[in-house]
């Protein structure tokens, strides 16, 4: 009988995470060292392809659903107990960077090469997974498979989404040989638990000094379309005082989203990111405005009051000038805290490799914010050098990398054989 290695004593191995790493970015590898790998292209083919190869060397048995998300299995003592399943996503936008999404698969497989070489038994399966098309960037809207598999969408929805040539995710999951027989929900394959660890895409763990960040919450989300109308005018003998001029009333409306964020900060943002004037010409008032806004928090409650401040402040400012107002709140996404127990394991893996960590709320979405509607969930990020992300030039420093690894390790196996622990406590 083989004596079990207590788990204090396993440490992953940060070279081998590193090299394979830098192994998947030859895939799809652009001239600035970043990735395109857009979801269901060839490129994308073969990062699948090179994902279950080094899976298969490992020993574990591989399954591929309908979506094309692509599990590897590692048999636990007990197999009839939920796996815990380790993941992110292997596409990329069009100029990103080595290691989002691909930091969360690798960190995965490298859980599970440390436990092979260990001879490590867990009480519960262990399971990567690989999301397709989280990024959204070649078929809208992102985290679509994710999505599918926390049944926030159906089959039907999945496959049809299509690309600017009209090309269907059904059918590009079938030219690149990805289309699995399984079913992609999680009726069909309940989790015990799901772990993603994630680079942070901002700047506040590198500020700080982080190695770990302990993701507690991804933010909500509104998004709104506004709309002023007011009276186009010569810029010359129009006095100022009968002016309706709806730029100057957009203009009024991002100052005050900029005060509802600072107002509810740290924690808030708020942004005016896209706007539209018409007729655009230099001696025209403006008659018509539209812009964007987009508000994020995560607090369900302070996101409903963002909402009222908007509202009241529009209608204000478009009484004041004179001007006609539509608003419409056209997206909606609840924030979602993560699972207790599982961030807990998280906590616990960062003070028990004597890490510098940090509680933080995701700022974007991703795949395991869709699982934290169906199974309980936790992330893991690691700083970024300058927080910046989706950009050919992102870059980790590898301690982190090690960092995220280790605790993603003691986490994972916290809950794969949490029925051990609480038979012998
Ligand atoms: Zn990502």
């Amino acid at each position: 009988m083989t004596v079990q290695p207590s788990v204090r004593n396993l440490s992953i191995d940060g070279d081998r995470l590193w090299d394979s790493l830098m192994e998947m970015a030859k895939i799809g590898k652009t001239a600035k060292d970043g990735v395109c790998r857009l979801a269901l292209t060839d490129l994308d083919r073969e990062s699948r392809d090179l994902f279950i190869k080094w899976c298969e060397a490992e020993g574990c048995s591989i399954r591929v659903d309908q979506m094309g998300n692509i599990f590897a299995r590692r048999e636990g003592k007990n197999p009839d107990l939920p796996p815990v399943v380790i993941g992110s996503h292997l596409d990329s936008q069009p100029t990103g960077g080595k290691y989002d999404g691909v930091y969360g698969v690798l960190s995965g497989l490298e859980v599970i090469r440390t436990l092979n070489e260990a001879k490590y038994e867990t009480e519960a399966p262990i399971e990567v997974v690989s999301w397709t098309n989280e990024e959204g960037s070649r078929f809208a809207p992102a985290m679509v498979s994710s999505g599918v598999f926390a049944k926030v969408f159906d089959l039907e929805y999945g496959h049809g989404r299509a690309d600017v040539d009209g090309k269907t995710m059904g059918e590009e999951l079938k030219r690149i040989g990805y289309l699995g027989p399984d079913e992609p929900t999680i009726d069909a394959h309940p989790m015990g638990a799901y772990f993603e660890a994630h680079i942070e895409q901002g700047p506040i763990l590198e500020d700080e000094g982080k190695d770990i960040g302990i993701v507690t919450d991804a933010q909500g989300q509104r998004w709104y379309e506004i709309k002023f109308t007011g009276v186009e005018a010569h810029a010359g003998p129009t006095p100022m005082k009968t002016r309706k001029d709806a730029l100057l009333g957009a203009a009024r409306v991002v100052d005050l989203v900029n005060k509802i964020g600072l107002d509810r900060s740290p924690l808030a943002c708020a942004t005016v990111g896209m706007m539209q004037i018409h007729p655009n010409s230099r001696n025209v008032i403006p008659g018509e405005v539209s812009f964007t806004v987009d508000f994020r928090h995560p607090d369900d409650a302070v996101l409903s009051d963002m909402d009222k401040a908007l509202r009241e402040g529009v209608e204000k400012i478009a009484k004041d000038i004179g001007l006609e107002s539509e608003l419409d709140n056209i997206f909606y996404y609840a924030p979602i805290p993560f699972d207790a127990s599982c961030v807990d394991a998280v906590r616990k893996g960062a003070e028990l490799g004597g890490f510098s960590a940090r509680e933080i709320v995701s700022g974007a979405g991703h795949d395991a914010c869709y699982l934290a509607q169906v199974c309980p969930t936790a992330m893991i990020f690691i700083p970024c050098v300058d927080g910046i992300s989706h950009n050919e030039i992102e870059e980790v420093h590898k301690h982190w990398s090690d960092a995220g690894g280790q605790v993603l390790l003691t986490a994972v196996l916290a809950k794969a054989d949490e029925t051990v622990m609480a038979k012998s406590d």
